[in-house]
């Protein structure tokens, strides 16, 4: 292995205030590399394919804690209901019904987080703040007793602009006061901020992420 995984994630481990935990992000790395962090007790890995994931996951120690974190198709969510951990991106209520019904006919709860939309960029998935709103309001899931909401997840703008970034995440962190205090003040449960990636982490630990979701810093580059 030509790259020093142990060395960066404990670089990364070492910046981390308590409270805030490490989702290593592995999406397009060999095993070798999880398995290196592995051996270092990292747990919690984040992948962003199904397929992917579903051969890692087969290939890889059990007690491995995957989130998936990349935008989750309808017809996919039978494949990684089963083991999957926590479900980060839930963008849409027709995606979280879905994964409630296939939790159950697994007999399991799955964690799952909200994806927001505050980034400028058309490309990002989520759920604006109004649609996020309505979704609560709307009060389905309540009756869904497969499906655990755990809290919210977000990515900044791609862009060098440091105060934009900031901008965005600090949107995040002050929408997840309104939403916890409206509809999860009783519901200890709620309380995950999944916000930062290797270029915004530390801005991201200034607005309250309680989940970074870094990768590159970790694994190296990506070969795709
Ligand atoms: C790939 C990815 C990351 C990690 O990005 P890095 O820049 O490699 O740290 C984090 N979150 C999501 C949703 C991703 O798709």
């Amino acid at each position: 292995m030509d790259y020093d995984v142990k060395g960066h994630l404990h670089q990364i481990l070492d910046t981390l205030p308590q409270g805030v935990r490490l989702v290593a992000i592995s999406k397009y790395h060999p095993n070798e590399y999880i398995e290196a962090a592995y051996e270092e007790g990292q747990r919690v890995f984040g992948e962003s394919h199904e397929q992917e994931l579903r051969q890692k996951h087969e290939q890889l120690p059990q007690d491995i804690e995957w989130h998936f974190i990349g935008h989750l198709q309808t017809n996919k969510v039978k494949y990684i209901a089963p083991y999957v951990s926590m479900v980060e991106a839930v963008d849409s209520l027709k995606l979280l019904k879905e994964i409630n019904r296939q939790a159950e006919r697994c007999d399991r709860v799955i964690k799952v987080l909200l994806e927001l939309h505050i980034a400028e960029e058309s490309t990002k998935y989520g759920l604006t703040l109004d649609a996020c709103r309505e979704l609560l309001e709307d009060g389905e899931w309540r009756e869904m007793k497969h499906v655990q909401i755990c809290g919210l997840m977000m990515m900044a703008s791609f862009v060098d602009d440091q105060q934009q970034i900031r901008r965005e995440m600090q949107t995040a962190a002050d929408f997840f006061d309104e939403v916890k205090a409206k509809y999860f003040a009783d519901d200890e449960a709620f309380c995950e901020r999944s916000w930062g990636m290797s270029d915004d982490y530390l801005i991201a630990l200034d607005t309250r992420s309680t989940m970074v979701r870094i990768g590159t810093t970790i694994f190296g580059p990506r070969v795709y």
